[in-house]
């Protein structure tokens, strides 16, 4: 990480972070994949897990999910290894895991499937040693899809929408994760918040972001992110806002994002 290349350079940690928000429309994939394109821009190896059956991850970076050889359904249904299902992105460094469509159905498939929820969990050391970074874009439930990626993560990381309702839902999300940590995954830790879409002409933006700061303390990023055209325009264009316009407001908040969640990470494995 960013120890990388010192003298005094300690071994290397790799990190699993799940994204999660069981709202929907509130910045995870935006978050994974130029957080993800951040990180792989300071030098890191980055693997992004798309557990999102509508794929936005996979096509963010451009890569076309039905023309992909395999999904991370192939490993959480039949049991393939992960090592055969990454593919190169078009960011140096950041390698994907896609979602195909049926992931849509896994929640059923797996149902009667032993250690259900611990199938990514499972998969994910043949495959680690080779990332510093693993982004896991989960879907917008909290249903078997996100109880893999929570159960298999290190860490969450949670993504929270300066507006309206923002608070939500929160309570479900926290209650969630402590029951993934009481029953699967005891060292699963919320690492960090990240306020997106503030738009800094509303006051209601500024009262979420006081009222987060004031319940989450330092586990909220100082980095907020703006809402901005240009960041609802990259994905379109399968680009991640630092290949899409890396002058705007949206890619050097994702940056400054990067080197919070860096310096974390060395202070962690320090
Ligand atoms: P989620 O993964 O939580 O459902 P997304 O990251 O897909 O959320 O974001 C929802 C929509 O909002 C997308 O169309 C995305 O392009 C857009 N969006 C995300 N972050 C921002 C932002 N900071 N400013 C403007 N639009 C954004
Ligand atoms: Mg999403």
């Amino acid at each position: 990480m960013s120890t990388r290349g010192s003298p005094f350079a300690q071994p290397r940690v790799s990190l699993t972070l799940a994204c999660t928000n069981q709202k929907g429309g509130v910045g995870k994939t935006t978050t994974v994949v130029n957080l993800g394109t951040s990180l792989a821009r300071l030098g890191d190896r980055v693997l992004v897990v798309d557990l999102d059956p509508q794929g936005n991850a996979t096509s963010g970076f451009g890569i076309d999910r039905d023309a992909a050889t395999g999904s991370i359904y192939d490993a959480l249904v039949d049991g393939r290894t992960l090592d055969d299902l990454d593919v190169p992105s078009p960011i140096e460094g950041l390698r994907i895991i896609p979602a195909a469509i049926e992931l849509a159905g896994a929640d059923v498939e797996l149902a009667t499937v032993e250690s259900r929820e611990r199938r990514l969990a499972h998969a994910l050391p043949d495959i680690r040693d080779r990332f510093d970074w693993i982004l896991i874009d989960c879907p917008p439930s909290l249903g078997l899809l996100t109880v893999n990626g929570l159960a298999a993560s290190d860490d969450v990381i949670v993504p929270i929408q300066c507006e309206y309702y923002a608070l939500e839902g929160l309570g479900q999300l926290l209650r969630n994760v402590g029951l993934v940590q009481a029953n699967l995954n005891p060292a699963l830790d919320i690492r960090g918040i990240i306020l997106t879409m503030y738009d800094a002409r509303t006051k209601l933006a500024d009262q979420v972001v006081s009222e987060v700061r004031a319940y989450f303390g330092p586990k909220v990023y100082e980095t907020v992110v703006p809402r901005t055209v240009r960041l609802s325009e990259a994905p379109s264009f399968g680009q991640p806002i630092i290949v899409f316009d890396s002058t705007s407001r949206g890619a050097k908040a994702y940056r400054d994002l990067a080197q919070e969640v860096s310096r974390g990470a060395t202070g962690r494995a320090g």
